[in-house]
């Protein structure tokens, strides 16, 4: 297929669509692990081609552990994106993590249950190296993009992963902080590995609604307070993707576009024909 974007980006609650910026059209994309959350909105930004995909389903349909994160990266893969910016809205572990406060985190702790987590297995094994789970090059791109526009943000924090879709208890929340992990979510896993998978840059940019419930002295959070945040962030979101697209070079120098090179382990003449017709969708210079 013909390249069609070069950057995916894929929003969370409260971005379900962007705009002000130049769009192209929509597209269905059809994968081997079946259709996507929705439509992927195709719009050129300044010359850089992005295709936006909504995680939860235009309308938020779609629950964090309902999701089919495979066929979301693989789709995006397809039309040629070799970069994922992904959004998500956040609890906040810690008192200096304001809600509307941007967060770019640099690692994660998995507390999911029952996702798949893998485009492997069914006759070819590979274990791709996680040790840090973000794209370092897209994580000081966004920081630049967001100083620009002045929106509060925070790196080196770890993100908790939870399965939800229930939030956390108040000794969960308390467990989470004696951890020093800053912010909580359920979606970046296995989101994060399938694009490592992949070969693909990612990196998320977390946007906090409120503090998480183990902040006792907080007023009562209402429905509408954070709705209120939620549509707030989403603002600051689409500000900066017009920023920080522009900014997506294609050369890539850092190690993410080699993270299948040496992860396969299964002998080339024993791997499953079905199988590798399938990762080849995502991965032709490797199974072919
Ligand atoms: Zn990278």
């Amino acid at each position: 297929m013909k390249q069609k974007i070069d950057v995916g980006i894929i929003g969370g609650s409260g971005l379900y669509q962007i705009d002000g910026v130049n769009i192209i059209g929509e597209i269905k994309v059809k994968t081997p692990w079946g259709m996507p959350s929705d439509a992927i909105t195709i719009a050129d930004i300044y010359g850089v081609k992005a295709g936006f995909l909504p995680r939860h389903g235009r309308g938020h349909f779609i629950l964090p552990h309902e999701i089919n994160y495979r066929s979301n990266i693989a789709s995006l893969k397809i039309l040629g994106a070799d970069q994922v910016i992904a959004f998500s809205a956040v609890g906040s572990l810690k008192e200096r993590i304001k809600p509307l406060d941007f967060v770019i985190p640099n690692q994660i702790i998995d507390r999911t249950k029952s996702r798949i987590s893998t485009f492997f297995g069914e006759g070819i094994a590979a274990h791709i190296a996680f040790a840090d789970p973000f794209c370092n090059r897209l994580h000081e791109l966004i920081l630049v993009a967001a100083q620009k526009l002045n929106i509060p943000i925070h790196t080196n924090e770890t993100l908790i992963c939870m399965e939800g879709p229930a939030f956390s208890t108040r000794a969960e929340s308390h467990l989470y902080r004696s951890w020093q992990a800053g912010v909580i979510n359920m979606s970046t896993l296995p989101e994060a590995k399938l694009a490592r998978e992949a070969e693909m840059c990612y990196a998320v940019i977390c946007m906090s609604t409120d503090y998480d419930c183990w902040k006792e002295d907080e007023e009562h959070v209402t429905v509408e307070m954070v709705v209120n945040n939620l549509n707030k962030n989403a603002a600051n979101a689409k500000a900066l993707i017009k920023e920080l697209v522009p900014m997506l070079t294609k050369e890539r120098d850092c190690m993410c576009k080699e993270a299948i090179k040496y992860a396969v382990i299964t002998d080339p003449k024993k791997q499953n024909a079905k199988q590798k017709k399938k990762l080849k969708t995502i991965l032709p210079q490797y199974f072919s």
